[in-house]
């Protein structure tokens, strides 16, 4: 067993929350200690998707290996050429190079070393927090931040019963006819032509679905959220049946991918001794899904915040730094819009097919900067309240009505 000096910080993790963080954290000039259960440069399991817009205004939108500009969702009941009509989002969308995304945040984590380790157990001891790990060994910092993902076992957060979970089953592959128009990028693909009126009960699911280039495409089922999610097996099913209705059949498996993550995670209790970052501090956009932009917009204000608490002096503990980083984290501005988009998921996931697509189509009718703005999370709290009443007052009756009350069964 070996005890280290203590660090500054500890992060723990080597996803994009980590690294994200631990790349700001370096750039402070702090002493940082990072350990995860494998080294950082593994291949991430997941693909990234975000709008291009947002690593614009970053000045690091060189990261995406793939952008579209056309952009297109389909909100109609797929039945004639009325029920096809794409809408058009005129925005680009794009796909992380990962390798390049993990590389980049990796360079700028400088010569820092992730020391392998699993973590097992968080002791808070006044002014320093020990952290065990399963080799035996023990690491010691003066703050722990905890970015080990969504099931962090170290994050205490209220139980306000099931959480609800995005759930996606998805292809990579080649295909008797392309499944998606050349160099589109579908974001959300609603028909429910191929569905039964009994299956159209069910909770509804979208294709989200690209062209790679080169004969590839990506097709995904995917459920917005859903409590219990919908499983993988009903996604893969569903999935095939809309390519069959389509007159497309899978030639060639290139790569599957499972999706499952929750949605609507209660914010971490803010008066723990150990911060959290990404998934673990509950950082998913509720409506959405995404998270990689907020942590690439909200880790260098945290970074900056936590250097000058770390050079306070007389010294804060380690509880004190932890809470000075929750109040960056999730200031009440933050919470508050996280509150308003919890609520609106929570209609949505009441609302039936019809009643989705309605109210998608209607959203995607507001000014682009108020859409994008609300996927993104960038819209100041008194412009998020203006965008909901005014998408309240642009819908139709029959989403009003859910928007008000939620649709019982
Ligand atoms: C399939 C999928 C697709 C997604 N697509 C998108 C997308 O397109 N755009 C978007 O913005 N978001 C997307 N998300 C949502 C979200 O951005 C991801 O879930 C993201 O990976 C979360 O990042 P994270 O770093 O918080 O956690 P993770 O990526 O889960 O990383 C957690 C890290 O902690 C380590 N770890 C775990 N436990 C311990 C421990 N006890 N000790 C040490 N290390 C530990 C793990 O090894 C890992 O390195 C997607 C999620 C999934 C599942």
């Amino acid at each position: 067993m070996t005890l280290t000096k203590c660090a500054d910080v500890l992060v723990m993790g080597a996803g994009p929350a980590a690294l994200c963080i631990v790349a700001e954290l370096v750039e402070q000039g702090l002493q940082v200690t990072a350990l995860a259960s494998h080294l950082p440069d593994k291949e991430w399991p997941n693909t990234y998707g975000i709008w291009a817009e947002e690593l614009e205004t970053l000045g690091i939108a060189s990261l995406l290996g793939h952008r579209w500009d056309k952009t297109v969702s389909y909100f109609g009941d797929g039945i004639g050429a009325e029920g096809s009509v794409p809408t058009e989002h005129q925005f680009d969308y794009g796909l992380f190079d990962q390798a390049a995304f993990q590389k980049e945040l990796l360079r700028r984590c400088g010569d820092l070393k992730w020391s392998v380790e699993t973590a097992l157990k968080i002791s808070v001891l006044g002014s320093q927090t020990e952290v065990l790990c399963c080799s035996g060994n023990t690491y010691r910092a003066r703050l722990v931040i905890d970015a080990s993902g969504h099931r962090s076992r170290f994050v205490r957060r209220p139980d306000h019963g099931p959480v609800a979970e995005q759930a996606a089953y998805g292809v990579v592959g080649r295909f008797s006819s392309p499944p998606v128009e050349s160099s589109q990028f579908v974001l959300m693909d609603f028909r429910p032509d191929h569905l039964t009126l009994k299956e159209r009960e069910e909770p509804p699911s979208f294709l989200y679905a690209m062209d790679f280039g080169e004969g590839v495409f990506f097709v995904e089922e995917t459920s917005l959220a859903c409590s219990p999610p919908l499983s993988s097996k009903i996604l893969r099913e569903r999935l095939h049946k809309r390519l069959e209705h389509r007159g497309v059949e899978i030639k060639e498996i290139l790569h599957e991918e499972n999706c499952l993550f929750p949605m609507n995670l209660p914010l971490p209790d803010r008066s723990q001794s150990v911060l959290a970052f990404g998934g673990a501090a509950s950082m998913v956009h509720p409506a959405s899904g995404y998270m990689v932009g907020a942590l690439l917009r909200r880790a260098p204000t945290l970074a900056k915040q936590l250097a000058l608490e770390l050079a306070a002096d007389p010294p804060l503990d380690s509880q004190a730094l932890a809470q000075k980083g929750w109040n960056v984290l999730w200031t009440s501005e933050l919470i508050q819009r996280h509150r308003l988009y919890q609520f609106g998921l929570r209609r949505l996931m009441s609302f039936d097919e019809a009643r989705l697509r309605s109210f998608f189509a209607t959203f995607f009718c507001l000014p682009r900067e108020d859409w994008s703005g609300f996927l993104a999370n960038t819209l100041p709290l008194s412009r998020l309240i203006a965008v909901m009443l005014r998408l309240f007052w642009m819908s139709p009756w029959q989403v009003r009505v859910g928007m008000l009350f939620g649709v019982s069964d």
